[in-house]
């Protein structure tokens, strides 16, 4: 398996690094042909409406839709969950979303006071296990979750690490913590149900 890390901007060295950690290789994304042999997507932070811009002027932006249509299993974190909501809030108004996960975002939403925080989640489905720590810098908020969306953790009754299908989207950065649980779901969530391999 190869997993491509959008390399257009932001945080997309530590994704390869946890990724690196749990033994699965990874590429960067710059141009469309870097897609073709690619089994997952990661979609780092940064700026969503810079890199929306990015995305369109650099010809991915509909080969990702076409390729996240056909299956293509997507980890996006902060900017990359903006980027692929269904529904953004305090947007740009030529900000363009992918649309692949059924939820309702306010960018910056957690407020100025709020800009960047830590705090400890717990991860559904590991109760009592060790929390994760997230670290959110002027974090989307999940303001609305459709009736498809699987909610993966919660901060104060919020969902911040949620999943419709073969798409996994966080408020948070889980690349910046050397803790790789939410890749090593996404990556067994690929396996188990694209490949129909065990984890
Ligand atoms: N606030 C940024 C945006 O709107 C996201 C921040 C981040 O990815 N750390 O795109």
């Amino acid at each position: 398996m190869i997993a491509g890390v959008l390399a257009l901007q932001g945080a997309f060295a530590a994704h390869q690094a946890r990724l690196a950690e749990i033994g699965v290789e990874s590429r960067q994304v710059r141009r469309p042909g870097d897609l073709a042999d690619v089994d997952a997507l990661v979609m780092p932070g940064g700026e969503s409406t810079t890199m929306s811009k990015l995305l369109v002027s650099s010809g991915l932006f509909d080969p990702i839709a076409a390729r996240i249509d056909g299956g293509l299993p997507v980890l996006g974190t902060c900017a990359g969950m903006i980027l692929l909501a269904a529904e953004v809030l305090d947007g740009r108004p030529d900000q363009r979303c992918l649309g692949a996960v059924d939820i309702t975002v306010r960018r910056n939403g957690y407020g100025r006071q709020l800009d960047s925080f830590e705090c400890d989640l717990e991860l559904t489905g590991d109760p009592g296990g060790p929390p994760f720590h997230g670290v959110f810098i002027r974090a989307p908020k999940v303001e609305r979750c459709g009736p498809a969306v699987e909610v993966l953790a919660e901060h104060d009754g919020v969902p911040v690490l949620v999943r419709q299908g073969r798409v996994t989207v966080a408020s948070f950065h889980p690349e910046l913590t050397p803790d790789p649980r939410v890749h090593a779901r996404f990556i067994d969530h690929v396996h188990v149900h694209v490949h129909g391999e065990a984890p």
